[in-house]
Formats: C-alpha cells, structure tokens, sequence
C-alpha cells in the first residue's frame, strides 16, 4: 500500500509567532485524525522548521519548500539538505512552479536538488505540472513526461521508490480554480504509467502522487477517491488549521 499524504505548503507566509500558533493548532487537531499509512506534513519556511520539529514533529511530519543543491560552501544566503535533516525534517518540496518560475529552476538543477535531498535522507516532494497556455494546446502530457525524464528518471529505481511527485497544474495553483477530479486522475494515472514503463509496475504502484491546486475542504474528497490520487499538496487552505484538519480527515 502506498502513503497517503496530506502536505501543507505554506509558502512565504507567516511571521514566526503566527507560525507557531498555527502549528500548535495543527497538531491538536490533526493528532487522533491520522490513521495506518496516512501522513500529515507541513512544508514551513526555513526560519520555522526547528521549532515546529521539536513542537509537533512526532505527530505532523515537518518539510522544507527548496534546498540547495550542493552540499556546503560559499553560496550565501542558502541552506544545504543536510542543515535542513539536522533539524528534523523528514521533507522537502522540490520544483514547485513558483521555483521553476521565478528563480528560473530548470529540470537539470531540480535534478541535482533531488539527488542531495535523497543523499541526505529527506523525501523529495518533487512537483510537476503544466501552464494553461499547455493544457490548452494539449501539449501537457509532454511537458509531465519531460519534467519526470529529465527532473527525476535518472535516479535508480531504489531512488526512485524513495520520493513523492506532486501534480500541480501551473493554471489551478492559488487561482481557485481546481482541475476537475477526471482531469486530475486522467494525469496521475499517465504519470503512474510512465512511471510504470521506466521502473516497473511494483514501483509505479507504490509511489505516492499527491493533487496540488486550489484543494480545499470541498473538493478534497472527490479528488482523493480517485484511483490514482494518493493526497494533496495544500497551499491557501494550509494556512487555516480547521481547512487543513479538514482534508486530512478526507480520508477517514
Ligand atoms: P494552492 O497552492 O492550494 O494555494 O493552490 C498549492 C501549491 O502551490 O502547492
């Protein structure tokens, strides 16, 4: 059975007071809602993670949103995969679209990010996803495939068994517009198959593909009870402890 994940991403919000608060709240009332193979994790900004691992780090998983790709050195104002294990995450949020776009991340660098994650032993949350301009020439299936052979297809398929892939379309993202369930599940189940081709059907099965776009209470469900849809990357509705139980709770 694969890991049904429910990751909140935070972003660049929150000052850390409110981080904390919102935090604490999270972890109250997420405690009894997780059950067998399922994950919360809450994706914060750097200044964040320490504490929040010590506050609630047993009960709601704690991930970083990028990392550098090198190990150490001389690269001001960054912070390696190594620092970010040290204070207790178990993941990281890899090629987010907001990445790609405005820090110009390109599949090569995402590449080398994934490899110090895993070198590292933190779980890449590696995100994927086409604009609107290539959902609506239908040019998206080759954009996904792309993004997967050249950001993650060149790991080994042990590697490979270690990461999560987020399907995030670039045009659903704070837009409040969601894909609809038969569009999400339509890309997942392509990705699945792709996976499939390259590592085998074991591993394809076992890998967990979360839905990132406008997710919220209200659609959560229909989205999760897709074959193919194992969780969600949450953005806005993770800024709100009764939203983000909420979905959680979706797969209760
Ligand atoms: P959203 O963001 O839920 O606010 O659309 C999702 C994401 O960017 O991961």
């Amino acid at each position: 059975m694969r890991k049904k994940i429910v990751a909140g991403n935070w972003k660049m919000n929150l000052d850390y007071a409110e981080g904390i608060s919102l935090f604490s709240e999270i972890v109250n009332m997420v405690r009894d809602e997780q059950k067998g193979d399922q994950l919360a994790v809450i994706c914060a900004p750097f200044i964040h993670l320490n504490s929040l691992a010590k506050l609630g780090g047993a009960t709601v998983k704690i991930g970083a949103q990028n990392c550098h790709q090198k190990e150490s050195g001389a690269f001001t104002g960054e912070v390696s995969a190594k620092m970010i294990k040290s204070v207790g995450c178990d993941y990281v949020i890899i090629g987010h679209s907001e990445r790609r776009q405005y820090f110009s991340e390109s599949d090569q660098l995402l590449a080398e990010k994934t490899a110090i994650a895993l070198k590292n032993d933190l779980t890449p949350i590696f995100c994927i996803g086409e604009t609107l301009d290539e959902r609506n020439n239908g040019s998206y299936f080759d954009v996904i495939k792309g993004q997967l052979v050249n950001g993650v297809f060149s790991l080994s398929g042990e590697e490979f068994s270690k990461i999560v892939l987020a399907y995030e379309p670039v045009w659903a993202i704070g837009t409040g517009l969601t894909a609809t369930s038969d569009q999400a599940q339509e890309v997942h189940a392509f990705i699945r198959q792709e996976i499939a081709s390259k590592y085998g059907e074991s591993i394809a099965e076992g890998t967990t593909i979360l839905y990132g776009g406008s997710c919220n209470p209200k659609n959560a469900a229909e989205l999760f009870a897709q074959k193919d849809i194992d969780g969600g990357l949450i953005g806005g509705a993770s800024l709100k402890s009764r939203d983000f139980t909420d979905i959680v709770k979706t797969f209760n």
